[in-house]
């Protein structure tokens, strides 16, 4: 059998000026620019040695003739694609369907198992999911670029008696593919109030740890206020707040999964964490990053907001401790030596590095990020640059966005142009002489 048709190749080669192989109709090809408007999982953990869940993806099939999504850790059973001659293939942990060539949205299903993962690669054995950066393939079918955005909704049902989960509810603002997951736990669900927008504020945490998670959001509705009043209305629906997560040992910090930012349970008592993910609800996740190489456009931003929005909220003896703990991590983070001092935070370019593999995931990022926004605002005053930041926020809030789109904001709000300060706080390793001489 092979024998013959190497025989016969090369003779129909000669035979024809044949066009190149056009694949088969209804084939699925590779294709990431067909647009993904909405993804909704239902979740069932009821067997926790066979997780499953089914994902409806929808998509706006405006002429691509295929889409693709990340299923890299997933045990996919059926998909149901929308006609029965459309067929899926699955390669390299990647999902392809063929689209119909009709315009208009079309919807697929996946039914599929998924396993708990390393921890912070998708699902953790302690009832909470992370996918940041990149991830979301072992959790979900799913486009893993941050500028991709779509809706979700989630719904979660097998918790273990006693147990509530805390998903990601319905959005109805696109968002990145990180900002997707959910917590289980014996959470109790605590109202804080509601924002000047209208948000009701919660948090949910273990009844053991109330009295932590109270005194890390006492500030938290103001807080909250004063976000939405500089940055424009919160892009995540009508409710919003934190959840405590087992991140496990030595982990420390928050993730924004808004409307309901996780926190680990050693970091729910500091209000700096809580103002921190609050404020990734507009810079990386309302308003997502183009290129991984932006990663302060989200971080350096939130850093910020964070020691700004306490500073004018709970007062100036709170925002210089705030900033009196990122001096310290900055001169501890930039000592001779220390890999961290050789870290340009906005590295050129856009879709050349691997955030985690090239070594920009890492908190100078956040620190010098938020030191470039204050030594602008030095320059500006704070409130010139609460308004530029508010905005470029409202303008681009549900689509992605550049770090040289917001400098461009701010000197055409300000009349200040901030690309010195730029070029030496994030394009330069280590810090400007002189920064801590006050
Ligand atoms: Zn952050």
């Amino acid at each position: 059998m092979h024998a013959r048709l190497i025989l016969v190749t090369p003779l129909l080669a000669a035979l024809c000026a044949c066009p190149p192989a056009a694949p088969p109709p209804n084939a699925p090809e590779e294709n990431w620019q067909s647009d993904l408007l909405r993804t909704d999982l239902a979740v069932d953990l009821s067997d926790p040695d066979a997780l499953r869940a089914t994902a409806t993806l929808l998509l706006d099939n405006s002429g691509q003739p295929a889409a693709s999504f990340d299923v890299r850790g997933l045990d996919i059973d059926a998909v149901v694609l929308p006609s029965p001659d459309l067929r899926w293939e699955l390669e390299d942990g990647r999902l392809d369907v063929a689209l119909p060539r009709d315009v208009g949205p079309v919807s697929v299903e996946v039914t599929y198992g998924f396993a708990v993962g390393e921890r912070f690669e998708g699902f953790m054995d302690t009832g909470a999911t992370l996918t940041w950066p990149y991830w979301c393939g072992n959790l979900f079918p799913c486009r893993p670029h941050p500028s991709d955005g779509a809706r979700f909704g989630v719904t979660v049902s097998g918790a273990a008696e006693g147990l509530v989960t805390i998903s990601t509810a319905d959005s109805v603002t696109d968002a990145p593919a990180y900002q997707l997951a959910w917590a289980t736990g014996p959470y109790v669900r605590t109202e804080l109030g509601v924002s000047v927008g209208g948000t009701a504020i919660a948090h949910h945490a273990p009844a053991e740890d109330l009295q932590n998670a109270n005194a890390g959001t006492a500030d938290l509705v103001a807080i909250f206020s004063w976000l939405e009043q500089t940055l424009g209305p919160y892009p995540f629906g009508p409710e919003a707040g934190a959840v405590q997560v087992d991140w496990g040992a030595g982990a420390f910090g928050g993730m924004e999964h808004h409307p309901v930012w996780h926190v680990s349970r050693s970091a729910m008592g500091d209000a700096t964490v809580h103002a921190h993910e609050a404020a990734h609800g507009w810079f990386g996740d309302g308003v997502r990053l183009r290129c991984w190489e932006d990663f302060v456009l989200s971080e350096g931003t939130a850093t910020y907001l964070a020691a700004r929005a306490q500073q004018v909220v709970v007062g100036a003896t709170r925002g210089d401790a705030v900033w009196a703990g990122y001096d310290d991590e900055l001169r501890l983070m930039t000592s001779v030596g220390l890999s961290n001092r050789d870290r340009v935070v906005w590295p050129a370019g856009c879709g050349d590095i691997d955030v985690l593999e090239d070594g920009l995931f890492g908190r100078i990022v956040y620190i010098k990020g938020a030191w470039f926004f204050r030594q602008v605002a030095d320059a500006v005053g704070a409130e010139a640059l609460d308004a530029a930041l508010g905005a470029f926020t409202r303008d681009a809030v549900g689509s992605d966005a550049l770090m040289a789109g917001l400098l461009d904001r701010i000197r055409t709000e300000t009349g200040f142009d901030p690309e010195p300060l730029a070029q030496q706080w994030l394009r330069t390793e280590g810090v400007p002489a002189g920064w801590d001489d006050r």
